[in-house]
């Protein structure tokens, strides 16, 4: 054996390597010169690249599973899965809730249409224009909170259509707060609405000089619409209320009506004296039918001596004859007004009447 060393012990030497080599993680190499095993030493740039292949392999491969999952075999997520179901159940809520809705808009509509042609029109209340009752929310965007689900996302869309039966229902319980205040003093109406002559009838007092409707004016010549209806008589006949109400304006004016008052008798009603030689009363007095407001006069736009009156029903003239009863019986007339003299007594406060120079 030229190596120095007797077969046997070499043999016992490779054993006891071998072994020694297979119970090692670590590598080995056999030198060519000594015919032995030795470590072999990687370097740390070695190990490192090492590692850095592998755990991009890793991590290609993780991409190729992804896509093999999500694309090719079309598997979700189970976090997508529960994110598709989640949302599954939000839009099915949002249609149900659509669907309640329309049911509260078809009802509305309904309460609106009632609202309007019965119950304000019992009480002579204007109906409410659409413009109110479709009013939107003005201002900033204030919806956009939403933006980021887009434009016409049904989230977006039932927020908003919420949002304007919200305000219909609002509007709508407005109005019933208003019949409902007006409906208490339903016993009243028969009292307020203008229904007498506002001059005794006793027709030796006046006459009769202009019907309401288009007329030639007895200043200009040309056709105008007389809005009211005049009963000439000398200054100083005694002027009375046609209906209970409340004194609404009390003026006093060199042109057009001269001295002049508006008298609201509620449910819709208002009544106009003009051209009077003195009043009796005050706006925000409350009136009872038959009581003295004050005397016929000529001031104002007038070619002589007349009472100008107008009646209105929601702010529209309409023709007094239709609102008074030119026949009813002096004496009748007399004493209504006697008692509502009377009556005066207890409601007026005296010194709150005033009497104008004409
Ligand atoms: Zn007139």
């Amino acid at each position: 054996m030229g190596y120095g060393i007797h077969k046997g012990e070499a043999l016992v030497r490779v054993a006891t390597e071998t072994k020694t080599i297979m119970s090692s993680r670590k590598k080995y190499k056999i030198n060519p010169e000594t015919l032995l095993y030795e470590i072999d030493k990687v370097s740390a740039k070695s190990r490192f690249l090492d590692f850095l292949f592998k755990s991009l392999g890793m991590i290609a491969m993780c991409f190729v599973y992804f896509w093999l999952y999500t694309s090719v075999f079309g598997l979700e997520l189970p976090k997508t899965t529960i994110l598709k179901k989640q949302n599954a159940e939000w839009v099915s809520r949002l249609e149900v809730l659509g669907k309640e809705m329309e049911q509260c808009e078809s009802t509305l509509a309904g309460l609106q249409m009632r609202d309007d042609q019965i119950y304000r029109n019992i009480f002579g209340m204007n109906e409410i224009s659409p413009e109110v009752r479709n009013a939107g929310f003005g201002g900033v965007n204030r919806y956009s909170y939403l933006d980021v689900m887009g434009p016409n996302s049904l989230l977006l869309r039932t927020t908003m259509r919420q949002d304007i039966l919200t305000k219909k229902t609002y509007v709508q319980s407005k109005s019933f707060d208003e019949i409902s205040a007006i409906s208490k003093r339903a016993g009243d109406m028969a009292s307020c609405i203008p229904a007498i002559s506002p001059f005794l009838t006793d027709d030796s007092k006046y006459t009769l000089t202009s019907p309401f409707g288009y007329r030639s004016d007895p200043i200009t010549g040309s056709s105008k619409m007389h809005t009211g209806f005049d009963f000439a008589c000398p200054p100083g006949n005694p002027v009375y209320a046609t209906g209970d109400g409340v004194i609404e304006s009390v003026k006093f004016e060199l042109f057009g009506y001269g001295n002049s008052v508006v008298i609201d008798h509620g449910f819709g009603y208002k009544t106009r004296y003009a051209h009077m030689k003195s009043i009796y009363v005050a706006e925000g007095m409350s009136i009872k039918r038959g009581e003295c407001l004050g005397e016929s006069g000529n001031s104002g736009r007038v070619t002589g001596p007349h009472l100008h009156y107008e009646v209105m029903y929601r702010d529209e003239y309409v023709n007094p004859e239709n609102y008074m009863d030119l026949t009813m019986p002096k004496e009748e007339y007399a004493e209504m007004v006697k008692k509502a003299a009377q009556q005066s007594s207890k409601v007026l406060t005296p010194h709150t009447r005033v009497k104008m120079p004409n």
